[in-house]
C-alpha cells in the first residue's frame, strides 16, 4: 500500500492543510508516483533488533555531539511533519513536540513493531516508505540489512587524512570531534590490511592501504564510496603532482604535525587517486554537498562549483560522481554541473528539510535540463528520539514524491512534456536512473 506516501487521508485540519499540495498534482502522474517503488540513493538505516540499541555504524561522523547550532525546522522536535509519520508508521497519535510521557509512549509503539518484525524490521520500514532498495551509507552492514534491498555505501574519508590530524582538529570544536573519529576508522582500515602503522612511502600507502581497502569494500558488496569531506575541508581538490605528494607523505608519515598547505596538497592528490580507483572499480563516488550540519560547517568552501576542476579532469571521466543533497543552497550551481557526463545529484536531505513546493521549484529546473541525472533520495537518519531513521525516511519519501508530482504537473500543464513523458520521468527519477548508474534491477 503506497498511496498514502503521496497523499494520506488526514485527521486534523493542520495535517489536511499540509497535504493540500496533492490537489495540485495531475492524477495520472500521482498514480505512477504512488505505485513506483523507489531506489533510495542515500540514507543511514540503523540495525534492527537485537542490535538497534548499540548500533553506531550508521555514520562515520555521528553528528549527535556537535556544538549547538540552529537546526532547520525539519530537524526540530516541533517539526509539523512528525505526527503524520508517527500515525502512518506506528498508529501513534501525538502532537509535536512530545513531552517526556509522549516520548515514552512513542518508544513503546515503535518497540511493539520491532518485536513483531524482528530482523525484518528495517525492510518493513522501507515498505512503509515505498522504497524497494536503499543505498545504505554505513561504516559496516549487519544482520537485517541484507542485499538486495540494502546495498552498502561505505566511507572513505579516513584515507584522505593519513598524517597527524591534531592541527586540523584544532580548527573548531566540531572538527575536534570529527578527526578522532576519522582516525579510528583509518585504524580499522589499516588493521583490515594487516598493518599497525602507516607504510613509510606514499607508493606503499597507495598499494598496501588505499587500493586494497577499496577492493575489499567492493568484494564485500559495496556499490559506491561516500565522502563526507565537506565536514572536514573545502572542495578545492587541486591536481597535485605525485612527486610533491610523495615528499610530503615521506616527511610526516612517521609523525609530527605537517605543514598545513603541504598536507592539503597531499589530501588533494589522495582524493584524485581514490576517485580514479573508484572509476577503475566501477564504484560511483558520493559527495556530501549541502550546507551543514553544524554551526561551524564551512558553507562557502562546500560550494559544488569548487568541484569543477575535479569533474573536468580527463583522467577521471570514467568515475561517476553523485552530489548528495543537491548542493543546497547552491542548487543552480549544482544543476549546472550536471552537464558533465559523469556527474549526478540526488534529492536526499533536501526532501526532508524543504516542503514539497519549495523543493519542486528547483527540481523542475533540473528536470527541464538534465532529467536523467536526478536521483530520488531521503537521508533517513536517527536524528532524535522523536525522529528516527524511520520517520525521516518516511517524511522525505513523501516530500520528494510530492515535489516530483508538482514539478512534472507544472511541466505538463505548460505544454513542456506530455503525459507519457511525465510518467517516464517519474520512473527515471524514482528508480530508473539509479538502476542504470549502479547496475541494479
Ligand atoms: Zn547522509
Amino acid at each position: 500500500m503506497l498511496s498514502f506516501v503521496i497523499g494520506m487521508p488526514c485527521c486534523t485540519p493542520a495535517q489536511s492543510a499540509a497535504n493540500d499540495v496533492t490537489r495540485d498534482i495531475d492524477p495520472g502522474i500521482a498514480v505512477v508516483i504512488a505505485s513506483t517503488k523507489a531506489i533510495d540513493n542515500h540514507a543511514h538505516p540503523v540495525l534492527p533488533p537485537p542490535n538497534d540499541a548499540t548500533d553506531r555504524g550508521f555514520d562515520a561522523l555521528p553528528v549527535d555531539n556537535m556544538e549547538p547550532a540552529t537546526d532547520p525546522v525539519a530537524w526540530r522536535a516541533d517539526n509539523p511533519q512528525l505526527p503524520a509519520a508517527w500515525k502512518a508508521l506506528w498508529g501513534f497519535d501525538g502532537t509535536a513536540p512530545l513531552d517526556a510521557d509522549g516520548l515514552k509512549r512513542l518508544a513503546a509503539a515503535r518497540a511493539q513493531v520491532k518485536a513483531r518484525e524482528g530482523d525484518h524490521y528495517a525492510a518493513w520500514v522501507l515498505d512503509q516508505a515505498g522504497v524497494a532498495t536503499l543505498l545504505s551509507n554505513r561504516v559496516a552492514m549487519g544482520t537485517g540489512l541484507a542485499k538486495p534491498r540494502f546495498q552498502w555505501v561505505p566511507y572513505i574519508d579516513a584515507l584522505l587524512f593519513p598524517l597527524d590530524n591534531s592541527g586540523l582538529a584544532g580548527a573548531n570544536p566540531d572538527r575536534g570531534q570529527f578527526f578522532p573519529l576519522e582516525n579510528k576508522v583509518r585504524a580499522q582500515y589499516l588493521q583490515a590490511v594487516g598493518l599497525k602503522a602507516l607504510p613509510a612511502t606514499l607508493d606503499d600507502y597507495l598499494k598496501q592501504v588505499v587500493t586494497p581497502t577499496l577492493e575489499r569494500q567492493k568484494s564485500q558488496g559495496a556499490i559506491a564510496e561516500k565522502f563526507e569531506a565537506a565536514y572536514l575541508r573545502g572542495f578545492d581538490f587541486a591536481d597535485v603532482p605525485r612527486e610533491q605528494a610523495e615528499k610530503t607523505y615521506a616527511r610526516w608519515a612517521k609523525g609530527g604535525q605537517p605543514d598545513a598547505a603541504e598536507y592539503k596538497a597531499l589530501q588533494d592528490f589522495l582524493f584524485r587517486y581514490i576517485a580514479g580507483e573508484c572509476g577503475r572499480l566501477d564504484l560511483p563516488v558520493h559527495l556530501h554537498t549541502m550546507s551543514g550540519g553544524g554551526g561551524y560547517f564551512d558553507v562557502s568552501a562546500g560550494n559544488p562549483l569548487l568541484l569543477e576542476s575535479l569533474f573536468n579532469d580527463p583522467k577521471l571521466r570514467k568515475t561517476r560522481f553523485v552530489m548528495l543533497h543537491g548542493g543546497w543552497p547552491f542548487v543552480r550551481e549544482a544543476g549546472s554541473l550536471l552537464q558533465k557526463p559523469n556527474v549526478y545529484l540526488d534529492l536526499s536531505q533536501q526532501a526532508l528539510t524543504f516542503p514539497p513546493r519549495t523543493l519542486a521549484g528547483w527540481l523542475r529546473e533540473w528536470l527541464e535540463t538534465f532529467p536523467d541525472k536526478v536521483l530520488f533520495g531521503t537521508d533517513g537518519y536517527p536524528f532524535s528520539e522523536s525522529m528516527g531513521w524511520e520517520e525521516s525516511e518516511w517524511i522525505a519519501s513523501r516530500n520528494a514524491r510530492q515535489a516530483l508530482g508538482l514539478a512534472l504537473t507544472g511541466m505538463l500543464r505548460d505544454g513542456e512534456i506530455n503525459q507519457e513523458r511525465a510518467e517516464e520521468l517519474t520512473r527515471m527519477v524514482l528508480r530508473g536512473s539509479a538502476a542504470k548508474l549502479y547496475g541494479l534491477q
